[in-house]
């Protein structure tokens, strides 16, 4: 009897994790594994703002598939999914196509303009390797250009659309980049901007106040200016436009106001909200009993407060354990699927070099002790995914 054949589509924290899960939860005889990605290396999504800054290395960010995986036991293909056929249980890829008999959808997330006239074409997003070495690049070349070209204010303005977590992270970095690439171009500090504009009444929305007020004033200090309860209403080649009419010129804008689920599961007909399928408790697609979905292309109703959970690797991660539990039961014969829950460890968001905010437990945590849990959040990670020596490999392993 031919083994059943596990096809797991994309290698970010979901897939990824879903691979090592079922690495160590099947045996070689028991399923054909194979796991597709865009990439040969996997990249670490929540370390993507400090790459586009310039503050961290994207090789630090990335880690090759076959240091992470048994090629031997897992097959990898490197392409790019173009289709996903659900009912003839086919996957189209740019260079081929695969069957399946399990499918696991781990695609990740597209950036989220809200219809925002211009933004697709003109901002940048902080969501590949690819993508954020465009940013840091950017960001010198203006710079370089600023004492070529007049000194031109908008060459050194950039704009951050969104202060939600991704937003703030960005803006923490820039604070402790923008000096240096000043003393590198030979630009006084003071003239650069560092502008965050969101729509929101106030930064960060969700968190804790006090939190909140920590971030702000310490990225005041550090040089960024907050634009709250002010909507973009277009972005342009010159900058953005305010729903006020008021207009900001900036040679870089970077939204990181928002993801939905990657267009390619809408596109094949699944029913979503704002590109995510409701999954079933099993993980599993409604009406797909072959299909899983993982990651921010998942979503799942935290049902105290009747809201989705926001996407984040962390229930990514968690999601990976129980799908590759429940596939374990599938292809022995089956019997009762285990269901989701998310356990919450609590939420971390960084400002820069040793300073971050969080809630961990019932605990808010501030400056060099938060900034040392993110660090261990990191190497957590890093050890699930490869033990210690992937935490020695890519850790960040000085905490303060
Ligand atoms: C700057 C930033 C900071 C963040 N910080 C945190 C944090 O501190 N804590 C937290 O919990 N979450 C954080 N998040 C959110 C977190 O990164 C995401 O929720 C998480 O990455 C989702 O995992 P995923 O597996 O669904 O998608 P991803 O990790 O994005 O992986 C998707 C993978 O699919 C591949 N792929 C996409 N399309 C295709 C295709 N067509 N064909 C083949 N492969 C494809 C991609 O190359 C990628 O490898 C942050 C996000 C950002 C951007």
């Amino acid at each position: 009897m031919s083994k059943p054949k596990i096809l797991i589509i994309g290698g970010g924290y979901g897939g990824m994790m879903s691979a090592v899960r079922l690495e160590k939860e099947l045996g070689l005889n028991n399923a054909e594994i194979t796991l597709v990605n865009k990439h040969n290396y996997h990249y670490q999504t929540t370390w993507l703002h400090e790459n586009a800054a310039g503050t961290l290395h994207h090789d630090r960010t990335r880690i090759m598939i076959d240091d992470i995986i048994d090629t031997n036991k897992i097959n990898f293909v490197q392409d790019t999914v173009v289709e996903i056929k659900k009912d003839e249980k086919r996957v189209i890829l740019q260079n081929g196509e695969l069957t399946y008999d399990y499918l696991v959808i781990a695609l990740g997330s597209d950036p989220e303009t809200f219809g925002i006239q211009g933004l697709k074409e003109n901002a940048m997003s902080i969501r590949s390797i690819n993508s954020v070495r465009e940013i840091r690049e950017h960001i010198d070349y203006n710079f370089a250009r600023y004492n070529n070209e007049g000194q031109k204010q908008e060459l050194i303005n950039i704009v951050v659309g969104g202060a939600g977590f991704t937003g703030i992270e960005f803006v923490g970095e820039l604070a402790d980049r923008v000096p240096e690439l000043c003393k590198e171009y030979d630009i006084p500090r003071e003239k650069v901007r560092i502008i965050n504009i969101e729509a929101a009444p106030n930064v960060l929305p969700g968190f804790d106040e006090e939190l909140v007020e920590y971030a702000i004033n310490n990225l005041e200090r550090r040089g960024v200016e907050f634009l709250v309860n002010t909507p973009i209403k277009e972005c342009n080649e010159d900058g953005v436009l305010l729903a006020s009419g008021e207009e900001i010129k900036a040679a870089t804008v970077v939204w990181t106001g928002g993801v939905r689920g990657n267009h390619l599961v809408e596109e094949a007909g699944f029913e979503t909200m704002r590109g995510r399928v409701k999954v079933d408790k099993d993980l599993r697609m409604p009406g797909y009993e072959y299909i899983f979905v993982v990651g921010d292309c998942a979503l799942i109703i935290n049902e105290e407060i009747n809201r989705p959970y926001p996407p984040t690797a962390q229930i990514a991660i968690q999601q990976a354990y129980t799908l590759a539990r429940n596939l374990k039961t599938l292809i022995n014969g089956g019997g009762k699927m285990e269901e989701f829950t998310f356990d919450n460890k609590g939420t971390v968001a960084s400002l820069g070099k040793g300073e971050a905010i969080g809630v961990v437990g019932n605990k808010k945590l501030f400056g060099s002790t938060a900034s040392a849990m993110k660090k261990v959040i990191d190497n957590r990670y890093l050890f699930l995914l490869g033990g210690v020596p992937m935490v020695v490999k890519k850790g960040k392993l000085k905490l303060f």
